[in-house]
């Protein structure tokens, strides 16, 4: 028997359908929560592992009942685990009603301290890296921590599948929100670039449909952040000391203004980055170089 990814590797495009379970392989199953908007793409993907007398989850999404309910009507055994790649409002409020129905070990990493956190998740053990999770006989999950999204985002490998569970590291058709203080660019680059040395076959992201070609896809995402860095580099050198407002328009031509806002987050976290390695400097909210 084999348990190679590969031989069960379904089309990854896949389509999104909120509240329709996917079968993404033998043991994988995908139900995406109704909850589509602006900063969830098409909505919260949840993951199902089946086992053979226990199911493992990951990512119970935001408490809504109907969604809750979908994910235990779809496992053909208790869900006994449920895993949290990281903290934020749409992928981990879920779990602690799913345990009150469940029983089910919650697992993951707390963050109450950061500020647009889920408080409610309190996991019965903060996960290590590189620690494994024994899902059955020849099935474990391998955790991975990932800071630069969020200071406590795990992505957690399947093994036997080489599928990873990349939550909001990496996801389908859009690139994530860096947000200082918790979420870190230096360390969201580190993070990409770590993954760079798995042997994978596809990514499970938090939002949006599977993707192929791992390795092509991160090699695209950091190229994308330094490409950015370099615009921001070349817009402090080219004009005086600005502020992140102007920067913003400077640098995000390709951005819609009404994004600006938001891309004025992940702008920070580029400087910020800038400024730890010595090539950018901020006096009363104007960066130079
Ligand atoms: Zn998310």
């Amino acid at each position: 028997m084999s348990h190679q990814f590969g031989k069960h590797m379904p089309a990854a495009d896949l389509p999104i359908r909120p509240g329709e379970p996917m079968r993404l392989s033998r043991r994988v199953w995908r139900v995406t929560c109704g909850n589509a908007g602006m900063m969830t793409g098409p909505g919260t993907n949840s993951y199902l592992i089946a086992g053979t007398d226990e199911w493992t989850l990951i990512d119970p999404g935001p408490a809504h009942t109907s969604h809750l309910r979908a994910l235990q009507a779809l496992s053909a055994a208790p869900i006994r685990r449920i895993l949290v790649t990281h903290t934020h409002p749409d992928h981990s409020p879920g779990a602690a009603a799913l345990q009150n129905r469940t029983g089910a070990v919650l697992l993951g990493r707390s963050n109450r301290t950061a500020c647009g956190q889920d408080c409610s998740f309190v996991p019965q053990r903060e996960l290590a890296d590189g620690e494994r999770i024994t899902l059955g006989p020849e099935t474990a999950l391998r955790v991975i921590h990932t800071p630069g999204h969020a200071s406590n985002h795990l992505c957690y490998l399947l093994e036997p599948d080489r599928l990873l569970f990349t939550g909001d590291h990496i996801i389908q058709g859009s690139t994530v929100l860096i947000d200082p203080p918790d979420g870190d660019m230096a360390c969201y680059i580190t993070s990409l670039e770590r993954l760079l040395r798995e042997d994978l076959a596809a990514l499970a992201p938090g939002h949006g449909t599977l993707i192929a070609r791992p390795h092509d896809a991160l090699r695209a995402l950091i190229a994308h952040r330094l490409r950015r860095e370099a615009q921001v580099l070349a817009a402090l050198r080219g004009g005086g000391p600005a502020d992140l407002t102007a920067l913003v328009a400077q640098v995000y031509t390709d951005v819609l203004p009404a994004l600006h806002p938001l891309a004025a987050r992940s702008l920070l976290a580029h400087l910020l980055k800038l400024q730890a390695d010595g090539f950018a400097h901020q006096d009363q909210g104007y960066w130079s170089p």
